[in-house]
């Protein structure tokens, strides 16, 4: 175990870990921070990790930040929820509201390759309608970009991750069968899949980012169920292991253990490079373009922290909007008990999938959509689930976890629209580098808590289909950040364009799920991975037009 990777930057002196050899290195270019590179980009998870590989391979010379730990998941990850809880952004925020957000190890990671190192690898495409869904389905806003276009990018990414999948899935358009086969389905998966067939609706093996057969230097999965808290395998494909090599053999330098706590302002009105945190002191990198990509608390943090007198509410925030918005995900579950061992612990934790309520429109009496996959928590999660959403504790939560191999369930992923009282705002404390923290607001609406009921009553009907007995809800978990920098048409009511540029400042750009105008009912990153393809190519076509 190498502990020093939290405190001492591994990617310097030429060279980054290499990920896939036990103490092996890569050879990483340097630029020196006098020099202006094309692109500083502050975040290397789904968003900026992409970019940044993405960016180097058409040519740009790319300095890629993170204020996490640059980890060996061959040597540096162990099977220990506890230790393992160095891959979550877990550095001081304030949460208010109504409702406030459990923020930590569900929603953010703090790594290079980001959340994805940590990440349940469900890979899914959103659902045509919602990229207009005020036009079509009446709720919500649209989004500036075509769905068509989109599914040219989501290819791209699940070739790019080898997602494995079924070779029919039942829902949405028609498309080509998935890159490698799906996974076996464990026996909570079987569970879902027996219910969903009772109550007449479509089911699917999930598709996820771990391998089924072999891939480059990475082995498939061995279906060790620690997915959630990092895999020791590389089958998983994270960021980390996919994108970022790819990254550095086109030239790419990532920082890592840097935190960026200002963009700096020229007074022609652009950005002239990023300010950061590594080893101690304050530093300066010049830049012809600045990227934020760290995620949807950070990235409005970000920009909210760089005001300026130009700037004085933050940057990019003309219509005051960089904050606004943020949208979770509803994370609902229902539990039972069964006969048969479940272990449902056994293998990647969401292994089977039901997407109906996301397609169907007719008897709801809420907007938005929601989808229900088959659970594989590890223990401590799961005590924390009988003791926050059951009130067991003491004697009562040792014999219940005594029984968890026979527990089984399902768990949501549901929409929840954007509302601008949603928001990320700065407080008056400030973290270990003397900057303001974030104060989160959230307040869940009428039409969720519509959602919930519904989704709820309908996987509990599913698993008394199966034939679980003692069955209780969780009721009150979220997950999935997005929103606070909405793409959309017009500077007064987004932040960023179709281009995830920014309207008020020219070379700067965002580029991670803080873009999302909407949410769906689906996980986030395949998308976000995406958009992220998609806005390389604009870059390189607004390049080669020189209008950068
Ligand atoms: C436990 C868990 C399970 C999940 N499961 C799924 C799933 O199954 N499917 C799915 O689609 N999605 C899942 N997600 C969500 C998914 O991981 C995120 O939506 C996605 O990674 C977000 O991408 P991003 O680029 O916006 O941010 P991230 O991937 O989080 O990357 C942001 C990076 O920016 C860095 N950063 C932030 N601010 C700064 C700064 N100022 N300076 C330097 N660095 C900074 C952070 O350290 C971080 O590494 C899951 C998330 C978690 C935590
Ligand atoms: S189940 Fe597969 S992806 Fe998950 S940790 Fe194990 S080997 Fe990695």
């Amino acid at each position: 175990m190498r502990a020093d990777a939290l405190t001492t930057p591994r990617a310097a002196n030429g060279r980054a870990p290499d990920v896939f050899e036990p103490g092996g290195w890569v050879p990483m270019r340097e630029h020196r921070e006098q020099d202006e590179v094309d692109f500083a980009i502050v975040g290397t998870g789904a968003g900026g990790g992409t970019l940044a590989c993405k960016l180097a391979e058409a040519g740009f010379s790319v300095v890629a930040f993170d204020a996490g730990a640059y980890w060996r998941p061959l040597e540096d990850f162990a099977s220990d929820e506890r230790h393992q809880a160095k891959l979550y952004w877990t550095d001081d925020r304030i949460v208010d509201g109504p409702d406030p957000l459990k923020l930590g190890s569900n929603n953010s990671g703090k790594s290079v390759g980001g959340s994805t190192v940590h990440f349940a690898m469900v890979s899914l495409r959103f659902r045509p309608e919602w990229f207009k869904s005020r036009t079509k389905l009446g709720y919500g806003v649209d989004w500036p970009i075509d769905w068509r276009e989109m599914w040219r990018y989501y290819a791209e990414v699940e070739e790019a991750l080898k997602i494995a999948g079924p070779v029919r899935y039942p829902w949405g358009p028609k498309r080509p069968r998935y890159p490698y086969r799906a996974h076996p389905l464990n026996a909570a998966a079987e569970h879902l899949a027996r219910g969903a067939e009772a109550l007449g609706t479509d089911w699917a093996e999930t598709p996820i980012a771990t391998l089924s057969a072999p891939h480059g230097k990475a082995h498939p999965c061995v279906y060790r169920g620690m997915c959630v808290i990092g895999c020791s395998t590389n089958a998983k494909q994270s960021v980390l292991v996919t994108w970022l090599p790819r990254a550095l053999a086109a030239g790419a330098e990532i920082r890592d253990l840097a935190m960026v706590g200002r963009i700096e302002m020229g007074p022609n009105g652009r950005a002239t490079g990023v300010h950061y945190h590594r080893e101690g002191e304050w530093r300066f990198q010049r830049a012809k373009n600045v990227v934020v990509a760290g995620y949807a608390i950070e990235t409005p943090r970000l920009l909210l922290n760089s005001a300026c007198s130009r700037f004085p509410d933050g940057l990019a925030n003309r219509s005051g909007l960089v904050g606004r918005n943020l949208m979770v995900q509803l994370n609902q579950a229902v539990w039972g008990q069964v006969d048969e061992e479940i272990r449902s612990y056994k293998g990647p934790p969401s292994l089977a999938i039901n997407e109906h309520w996301n397609y169907a429109d007719a008897g709801k009496d809420y907007h938005g959509g929601w989808a229900y996959m088959s659970q594989g928590p590890l223990p401590i999660s799961w005590a924390r689930s009988l003791s926050g959403g059951r009130g067991l504790w003491g004697r009562a939560l040792i014999d219940e976890m005594a029984r968890s191999n026979h527990s089984v369930g399902l768990k949501m992923v549901g929409e929840v629209l954007p509302y601008a009282h949603n928001r990320v705002t700065l407080a008056d404390e400030t973290d270990q580098y003397g900057l303001p923290i974030p104060r989160v607001t959230f307040a869940i609406g009428d039409n969720e808590r519509r959602m919930v009921a519904h989704a709820l009553d309908f996987m509990e009907a599913s698993l008394e289909a199966t034939g679980a007995r003692e069955r209780w809800r969780e009721t009150d978990d979220t997950c999935h950040l997005n929103g606070t920098a909405r793409m959309g048409f017009d500077p007064e009511t987004s932040v960023v364009d179709a281009d995830c540029r920014s309207w008020d400042v020219p070379n700067l750009w965002i580029c991670d799920g803080s873009v999302f105008p909407t949410v769906g009912g689906a996980n986030p990153s395949l998308t976000i991975q995406a958009l992220a393809c998609r806005t390389a190519d604009r870059i390189k076509e607004l390049s080669r037009r020189g209008a950068l």
